[in-house]
């Protein structure tokens, strides 16, 4: 699932070719990934307006548009933005001013689109904790220390801590030394230190290759992110570990995969 540096790289690659475009026409062709309003009103509630700013929260992107109304877009498992795009097997297209089409992709359908008069009001949204690179160091050792769940589930948790998934907190988590079972409440102020440290270079470091593309994500431009090269465990079970050479470890928590060290992970 694309995770804040994917869903910031995509936010960047619109703030450069759509902003200030009018909307001309929205095609639904698959009315299952518009969550609110009912389709024909999404399509004609779009029309006409102009992308007025593009803004991200966690992994939601939202286009704020002329009349104080925001279009809202969670990509989910296998949503994609492309553009130009070709408005051909995709499930909404979107027609721009000067003829090009932003195109949404997805695969799965689990892909949430909602136009909204204030995005800031979406439950979701409410529930959101904090984003990474707003964090105080300070306040993030606050946070760890009111809790007693692992470190690894509570850093995916999106009302702790807002766009970090299983693939970056594995590689954040991997980098700072510290093992996922820990209970965050454990960790030494050195380790937290090391933690907050590793979440802001981890996601810095992504954005700027563009993502990682594991599964479908794209950038806006269709061409895939580079940041999977530089993955030290996601994905590597069995294989060695970069820095120690013991294999790379696979347990599962919460019903989803982490990976990690278990030597260099203490
Ligand atoms: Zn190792």
């Amino acid at each position: 699932m694309p995770e804040l540096p994917e869903v910031e790289t995509i936010k960047r690659g619109l703030e450069k070719v759509i902003l200030g475009k009018k909307i001309t026409e929205v095609c639904v062709n698959n009315p299952l990934v518009i969550r609110e309003p009912a389709p024909a009103v999404f399509k004609r509630s779009l029309e006409g307006l102009t992308i007025k700013n593009i803004l991200r929260r966690g992994k939601l992107l939202i286009l704020e548009l002329s009349n104080g109304q925001a279009l809202t877009i969670h990509l989910k498992m296998t949503g994609q933005l492309v553009y130009p795009g070709k408005a051909k097997n995709s499930r909404v297209s979107f027609h721009l001013a000067g003829g090009k089409v932003l195109d949404f992709n997805d695969q799965r359908l689990f892909g949430e689109l909602r136009v909204v008069r204030d995005w800031k009001k979406l439950k979701f949204v409410q529930g959101l904790g904090p984003e990474p690179f707003d964090l105080t160091s300070a306040d993030f050792k606050d946070m760890l220390s009111k809790k007693k769940t692992k470190i690894k589930p509570l850093l995916i948790d999106q009302g702790f801590i807002s766009g970090i998934g299983n693939l970056y907190a594995a590689e954040i988590l991997f980098r700072a030394k510290i093992n996922p079972e820990r209970s965050s409440q454990s960790l030494t102020g050195k380790e937290k230190e090391a933690l907050y440290k590793e979440i802001k270079q981890v996601l810095s470091s992504a954005i700027k290759h563009g993502g990682s593309s594991v599964d479908n994500y794209v950038r806006l431009s269709g061409k895939p992110g580079d940041y999977a090269r530089f993955h030290q465990v996601y994905g590597r079970e069995g294989k060695p570990c970069f820095v120690c050479g013991n294999p790379v470890k696979r347990i599962a928590q919460g019903g989803r995969g982490t990976y990690f060290c278990p030597k260099c992970q203490k």
